[in-house]
C-alpha cells in the first residue's frame, strides 16, 4: 500500500497487513515462533533482532503514520526512550533536556547518564533560546517533549530542529502526548520521534510497548544498541497492538473533541482556578500549537479552587476513574505529585509549576456530558462536606 497518499484511518487500518495467502482472513495473521530457518532465507529471523513478520508489519504501519522511513517496536516507552539515548549518546557526550519532562525520563537521565560519563542539562524553559543557552562543545542530542506531560507546555518543533541543524545535533521528541494522529515531528525536521505506545497506540490501557520512528540511517544506528540491550516485545502483543491501531484515529479524534469541551467547561467553573490545554485561546502558546498540531490532544490539567481538597474530589468521582497512566478510552485523572512526578524533588517540582493541587485530565471517549456530570457531583459533594451544618 502506498501511504503517502492515503487518509489516516485508511494508514491506521491496512498499512503494512500481512496477507494471510492460505485462508483469506480478514487479519494479519499471528507468527509466535521464536526460531526461524536460516539456511534457504533470504532475512534470518529472531524476535530479539526485531524482525519477526509481525514486528515488521507492525513497523511499517508505525512509519507510515509519523510519515518516516524506518521504525522499531519495544517492550515499553521506556525501553524505546534508554535504547535511543544510549544509542547516540557515548562518555564525553552532553545532552540538553526540556524542564518537565515524562517523570520515567526524569528519573533515567539523573540516574544513569552519570554512570556512563554523559553529562546533561536541563532549560529552564521552551523556548528555542532556553536550548541554545545550555549547548555545549560536546554536545549531541536535543531531547524535548511537546505537549509536555503535566503543564501541557508547547515546544517549538521547526525552531527546535533548526537549533539542532545549527548545531549539528540530533533531535529527539517523546510524541507520546499528541500521537501521531496530532502531530508529526518529523515533517518539522525533528530527527527521532519516540512513544509510549502504552498510551494512545494501545488505547485500551492494556498493552506496554514503546516506539522509535527515524531514518533508516538513524535506524540502523538504533538497531546495534536495540539488539543488545534486547528490549523486543511479545509477537502476540505486537499483534494486540497492530489491532489497537486500527482505531487510533477515531479514538484520538473522540478524545480531541472531549478534551476541547471539558477544557472549555472547566475555564468557566467559578470551581477551578487553572486550566492548562493547548487548544485555550487563553493557553499562552495557543498559536504555536495552532500552527504545529492537527488536533490539540486529549490531555489537559487543572486546579480546583484551594477550598475544594484534590484527594477529596477523587474520592466521590464515580465515572471517572483516578489512575496512574493515560490515554485509554476511559477517562481518567491523576495527582501528578503523588504519581508521574513523585521522584522529583518537591523543590523541582515547584520550580516547574507543578503544584500539590494539580489535577491531570486523560480525556475517553464517554459522552462529555456524563463526564461534565461527574465532575459537577463531586464538587458539590466535597463543598457540602466542607460546611459544617
Ligand atoms: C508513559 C510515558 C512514557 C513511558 O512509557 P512506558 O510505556 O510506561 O515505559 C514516556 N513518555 C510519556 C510522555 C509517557 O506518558
Amino acid at each position: 500500500m502506498n501511504s503517502d497518499k492515503k487518509g489516516v484511518n485508511t494508514v491506521c487500518t491496512h498499512a503494512g497487513e500481512l496477507e494471510d495467502k492460505e485462508y483469506k482472513g480478514a487479519v494479519s495473521p499471528l507468527y509466535m515462533s521464536t526460531s526461524y530457518a536460516f539456511e534457504d532465507v533470504g532475512v534470518k529471523r529472531y524476535p530479539r533482532y526485531f524482525n519477526t513478520p509481525n514486528q515488521e508489519a507492525l513497523c511499517k504501519k508505525l512509519a507510515a503514520l509519523e510519515h518516516a522511513e524506518a521504525a522499531m517496536i519495544f517492550g515499553s516507552g521506556m525501553a524505546a526512550i534508554s535504547t535511543a539515548l544510549m544509542a547516540f549518546l557515548q562518555a564525553g557526550d552532553h545532552i540538553v533536556l526540556q524542564q518537565t519532562l515524562y517523570g520515567g525520563t526524569y528519573n533515567f537521565a539523573v540516574t544513569q547518564f552519570e554512570k556512563y560519563g554523559i553529562s546533561y542539562s536541563f532549560t529552564d524553559g521552551w523556548t528555542v533560546a532556553d536550548f541554545e543557552k545550555e549547548i555545549q562543545p560536546n554536545t549531541k542530542v536535543i531531547y524535548i517533549e511537546t505537549p509536555s506531560n503535566p503543564l501541557l507546555t508547547i515546544t517549538d518543533l521547526n525552531g527546535i530542529a533548526a537549533l539542532a541543524k545549527k548545531h549539528g545535533l540530533i533531535s529527539m521528541i517523546d510524541n507520546t502526548f499528541a500521537s501521531p494522529i496530532n502531530q508529526n515531528p518529523i515533517d518539522f525536521g525533528i530527527d527521532v520521534i519516540l512513544h509510549s505506545a502504552t498510551k494512545y497506540m494501545g488505547g485500551h490501557s492494556d498493552i506496554c510497548a514503546g516506539v522509535i520512528v527515524s531514518s533508516q540511517e538513524y535506524m540502523d544506528t538504533v538497531f546495534q544498541s536495540a539488539i543488545c540491550f534486547g528490549g523486543s516485545l511479545s509477537d502476540y502483543t505486537v499483534w494486540l497492538l497492530e489491532r489497537s491501531i486500527k482505531t487510533m484515529g477515531i479514538r484520538v479524534q473522540a478524545q480531541n473533541d472531549n478534551a476541547m469541551k471539558m477544557a472549555t467547561y472547566l475555564e468557566g467553573s467559578s470551581d477551578v482556578e487553572n486550566v492548562y490545554y493547548p487548544g485555550l485561546h487563553t493557553h499562552p502558546d495557543y498559536n504555536l500549537a495552532k500552527s504545529q498540531m492537527k488536533g490539540f490532544g486529549g490531555m489537559l490539567s487543572f486546579e480546583l479552587n484551594s477550598d475544594i481538597d484534590a484527594s477529596s474530589f477523587f474520592k466521590h468521582l464515580k465515572l471517572i476513574k483516578p489512575s496512574m497512566s493515560l490515554a485509554g478510552i476511559e477517562s481518567t485523572v491523576l495527582s501528578p505529585t503523588k504519581t508521574s512526578h513523585a521522584l522529583m524533588s518537591a523543590e523541582d517540582r515547584q520550580k516547574q509549576g507543578i503544584k500539590d493541587s494539580l489535577i491531570r485530565f486523560s480525556l475517553g471517549i464517554e459522552e462529555i456530558e456524563d463526564l461534565v456530570q461527574d465532575i459537577e457531583q463531586a464538587i458539590a459533594k466535597v463543598k457540602s462536606m466542607a460546611v459544617p451544618v
